[in-house]
């Protein structure tokens, strides 16, 4: 009767960890129905930014950005690309298209810097960017007395005043400093150099955004003379995008308060490498809380937020061993879980599937809204349908190769057959630094025009 009445009782919280797998997966459905209405809202919060400053939870901030690369620049051009842990020196010398000499030194940024005085973090970086630049060779062939041109890309939102200054909106990703220009418009520059298709750069990494090429004309709040090119590159801060369609959990609200900038970055704690592994984990707590799914105590790792990382996550996701030792492995390491059976860690994969999926497609729905937006997402008749290229750059995209193919699975299933062979999703690795210098260089053009 004992041994009955246990098997009873652990197949009853079997089936009450199953139970919140269920309800979780239910929570996070991305059918297509609701992916369109998810590129729908996107389009129309895009109008509403553009209308007014203010007038959507999208920022669609203007660059000053109003002409990009050519592929013709030529010089050697110095860049700053500032991310969400570490930044790049980078020093460039431009020839011909496939003849780009890079250099570039990676700079970890110490944690005291990130919460402190932004003249403390500038400095260091000062430091750094000089240091890098003594380091400049005789075969940059650069004439005497020539002054270098440095371009600076932030992965962080700015709100431009010029090509060259501007004011942060708010620190995002964990960042936070006092009083203190953006990687996606970098990206788009650096793709638009080798690729003229370019038209959009999307970055899904620690962080996520898109900017992309609109008329300018199709920019009500713009005050200015319209540019020449009758072009201006937007910075859409999509992170901050919100939707009643967003599929949102009871994880994902939690995760929000929980966070540094709760109410913010809704679109982006669902999707980027920030937060990934942290639903993961927040799932697994609540199993392991009312369900016992890892026995009858909590592990008290699982308790600690974040600890679960997006690329641990990942590795788990592609166990492709019979027995799933990778899980086993990384339960063990990093949340002190050990004895556990093939069926727990199969419902583990499970998890990180469904957190995966929904990040994956609610991007691709993203991107059709740009596509609508700029009318690139169905096939002209009668008309010359360009090739759509989107640059696309950061880690999750790169590393997270489920993440990736369930992306382009939804923008094939959203676009259909024959729009879909003209949207190439590109992988720009490390666009952006180029990019700013590209833009460091256009900026001097800019300042001609601005003259004449
Ligand atoms: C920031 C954006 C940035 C993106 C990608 C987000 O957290 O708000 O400004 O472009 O991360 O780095
Ligand atoms: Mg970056």
């Amino acid at each position: 009767v004992l041994v009955v009445r246990h098997r009873m009782q652990s197949s009853g919280k079997w089936a009450k960890a199953m139970d919140i797998v269920k309800e979780f997966d239910e929570k996070c459905a991305t059918p297509i129905a609701k992916l369109r209405q998810v590129a729908d809202a996107m389009t129309v919060e895009m109008h509403a930014g553009l209308a007014s400053d203010g007038g959507s939870k999208l920022k669609m901030l203007i660059s000053y950005v109003d002409n990009l690369p050519t592929g013709d620049e030529t010089g050697v051009f110095y860049a700053l690309d500032l991310g969400g842990t570490n930044f790049r020196v980078l020093r460039v010398k431009l020839g011909e298209v496939d003849n780009v000499k890079k250099e570039f030194e990676e700079v970890s940024i110490p944690p005291e810097l990130m919460i402190g005085k932004s003249d403390d973090l500038f400095d260091f970086i000062a430091g750094e960017l000089a240091k890098f630049v003594a380091t400049e060779g005789e075969d940059m062939q650069i004439p005497a007395g020539t002054q270098r041109e440095l371009g600076f890309t932030f992965s962080f939102p700015v709100k431009q005043s010029s090509i060259a200054g501007g004011t942060l909106v708010r620190w995002t990703k964990g960042f936070n400093i006092e009083d203190a220009v953006n990687d996606t418009v970098g990206t788009l520059a650096g793709g638009r150099y080798t690729d003229p298709n370019v038209i959009a750069a999307v970055i899904l990494g620690t962080g996520t955004n898109a900017a992309y090429v609109e008329r300018a004309n199709a920019i009500p709040k713009w005050q200015g003379l319209l540019p020449k090119s009758g072009e201006m590159v937007i910075n859409m801060e999509w992170g901050n995008f919100r939707s009643s369609h967003l599929p949102l959990s009871e994880y994902d609200e939690n995760l929000d308060s929980d966070s540094l900038n709760p109410g913010e970055q809704i679109y982006e704690k669902m999707i980027s490498g920030m937060y990934l592994g942290e639903i993961v984990r927040r799932v697994l707590l609540k199993m392991a809380e009312e369900a016992e799914f890892f026995g009858d105590t909590v592990p008290s790792k699982l308790e600690k937020p974040f600890i679960l990382r997006t690329p641990d996550m990942s590795a788990m996701h592609h166990d492709s061993t019979a027995d799933l030792r990778v899980v086993a492995t990384k339960l063990k390491d990093i949340l002190e879980i050990s004895n556990t059976s093939l069926k727990m860690r199969k419902v583990v994969v499970e998890l990180c599937d469904i957190v995966a999926t929904r990040g994956a497609r609610l991007s691709a729905a993203g991107i059709l809204g740009i596509l609508k937006k700029i009318g690139r997402d169905t096939v002209k008749e009668g008309e010359e349908n360009h090739k759509s290229v989107i640059a696309m750059d950061g880690g999750l995209f790169e590393h997270y190769t489920k993440f990736r193919n369930a992306m382009q699975t939804a923008m094939d299933e959203l676009l259909g057959e024959e729009a879909s062979r003209n949207i190439i999703i590109k992988l720009s690795n490390d666009g952006s630094g180029l990019g700013a210098a590209l833009l460091a260089a256009s900026h001097s053009q800019y300042r001609e025009y601005a003259e004449s």
